[in-house]
């Protein structure tokens, strides 16, 4: 196939030229196992630390408050079961939202099944959390509230801050999946009062199967994996040191170019949608129309199913989902799209198309063409 249009960043991204170049000693130089006592050990785990700060200061956390790990679905299971095991002595009520992640949903099932209590809270139509109901559902029993930062398929941005604040206020802890933010919003942990927080580099130019979680000090959480005292006994096996690597170049780079790529994915995603707006009848749009994610766009076509459209834009070198990258294969409607409200036939019909660095205004109009095209030919 000649060119690839990419616009699936919420997926994955491709790892940043700096970030492999910053990553390839550590595979076969400076492989030394972190925990030995010689130099080339040594090297390793300077390098480990290095990248601990890097991850602490992007999100105004301390290098002691982070724990690597391999990725978002982990550092979920890690943070919820984990917490909820450490403080079972405080309750056995849960709440979350529903429209997490299944890396959330699928870990409040597992608990459920161990007796758990777990409260899913509805979402308004742009997916924002209901903090009335949040408020109302908070028991002597409430041991932890998981709300995601930035969701996935429609980009809703939580009120964090408040939601913190709530749980703070009534001696809840507060854990929350940001990997979808991280990159994408300026994150300071002790401001919103976040508890637990999780991310994975390869959502932001960073390698896959590398991610961090930060837990504040003086939280308890029992780990998952037992085997050597690595991560500071929370969390065993020897550490993945060339993808540590990667997630700290990943996260320095991302935030110290914060403004400008902000500005770049927003400019694409309103080209974008004022081109589709224009050009295609019947559509809608699924979220808040700006209080949303900088890169995420999520857009129903009516009378389309959108697995057919989504093969229409694949055949001509264009990448963009349907919901949730983590459901393809299986055509079933978003749980997403049906919290916020849509019925069946329009979440069946939703294009998410997630944008990224390398992104120009010259492959939008490609993209908005051959949209047009194939909606036209699919509603007749
Ligand atoms: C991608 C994603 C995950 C899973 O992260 P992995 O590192 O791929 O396991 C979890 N939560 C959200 C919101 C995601 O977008």
């Amino acid at each position: 196939m000649d060119k690839i249009i990419y616009l699936d960043h919420a997926a994955t991204t491709a790892v940043s030229e700096e970030v492999v170049n910053e990553m390839l000693p550590y595979f076969n130089k400076m492989y030394g196992n972190a925990s030995g006592l010689y130099p080339l050990a040594v090297q390793s785990k300077n390098a480990i630390e290095n990248a601990r700060k890097k991850v602490a200061r992007a999100i105004n956390a301390t290098p002691n408050e982070i724990y690597f790990l391999s990725g978002g679905s982990e550092g979920d299971n890690l943070a919820i079961k984990g917490i909820v095991k450490a403080n079972r002595n405080k309750g056995n009520h849960i709440i979350t939202s529903k429209i997490e992640h299944n890396a959330v949903l699928e870990t409040c099932r597992t608990l459920e099944q161990e007796g758990i209590k777990v409260t899913y809270l509805d979402v308004d139509s742009d997916g924002v959390v209901n903090l009335e109901q949040l408020r109302n559902s908070i028991t002597r029993d409430t041991i932890l509230i998981s709300i995601m930062y930035a969701n996935n398929e429609i980009g809703t941005i939580q009120p964090v801050e408040t939601i913190g604040r709530i749980a703070r206020a009534r001696g809840v802890i507060f854990h929350t999946d940001a990997v979808q933010a991280i990159g994408n919003i300026r994150i300071d942990v002790r401001r919103s009062y976040i508890d637990s927080l999780i991310m994975s580099a390869h959502k932001f130019y960073g390698p896959k199967g590398i991610g961090a979680m930060y837990v504040r000090k003086g939280v308890e959480f029992s780990k998952l994996i037992d085997g050597g005292h690595h991560e500071s006994n929370k969390r065993a096996g020897t550490e993945n040191v060339p993808g540590i690597v990667g997630l700290g170049k990943a996260i320095e780079s991302v935030y110290n170019n914060f403004y400008a790529y902000n500005r770049k994915l927003i400019d694409i995603r309103e080209y974008y949608t004022r081109k589709v707006e224009k050009e295609i009848p019947n559509i809608k749009i699924n979220g808040h129309r700006f209080n949303r994610l900088a890169g995420n766009m999520n857009i129903s076509f009516e009378n389309v199913k959108g697995k057919e459209l989504i093969q229409e834009l694949g055949g001509r070198g264009i990448c963009v989902s349907a919901g949730s990258a983590c459901n393809t294969g299986q055509i079933r409607p978003s749980h997403v799209l049906n919290a916020i409200g849509l019925p069946n036939e329009l979440a069946g019909a939703a294009i998410r198309t997630t944008f990224g660095r390398e992104n120009t205004r010259e492959e939008i109009d490609y993209v908005v063409g051959v949209l047009k095209d194939a909606v036209v030919k699919l509603r007749g």
